[in-house]
């Protein structure tokens, strides 16, 4: 069962709940196909992308209706940025708030 975040890492949601999608560096990672490895870390699919995504621009085409358009396109949240196993390791949300960071993410 997925536990309850931790005061350090609420604290941390704190300090950017105002300023939440300016967290997200635009990396894209989150927009291909992705699995687990065997060892447990994310494996993107560079070659399967959203159908969404620009690859010239590494920008969501349809960003304003990307919930609508594709039912799979979730919502970075701090329970995502969290527990999510498939966000790739390298995602802003996931290396600010996560123990398993020094919560030094650039932002
Ligand atoms: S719809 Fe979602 S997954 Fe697809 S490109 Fe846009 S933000 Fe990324
Ligand atoms: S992986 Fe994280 S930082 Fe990169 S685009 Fe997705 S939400 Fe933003």
């Amino acid at each position: 069962m997925e536990r309850e975040p931790s005061a350090k890492e609420l604290q941390r949601y704190e300090s950017v709940r105002e300023r939440w999608e300016e967290v997200c560096s635009r990396c894209g990672r989150c927009c291909f196909e992705r699995e687990l490895g065997d060892g447990g870390e994310v494996l993107v699919d560079y070659a399967s992308p959203c159908r969404f995504f620009d690859m010239g621009t590494h920008l969501c085409r349809v960003y304003k209706d990307r919930f609508r358009k594709n039912e799979r396109c979730a919502r970075v949240t701090l329970r995502v940025a969290l527990f999510d196993e498939l966000l790739p390791e390298e995602c802003a949300y996931r290396q600010l708030l996560r123990e398993e960071s020094d919560g030094t993410a650039a932002l």
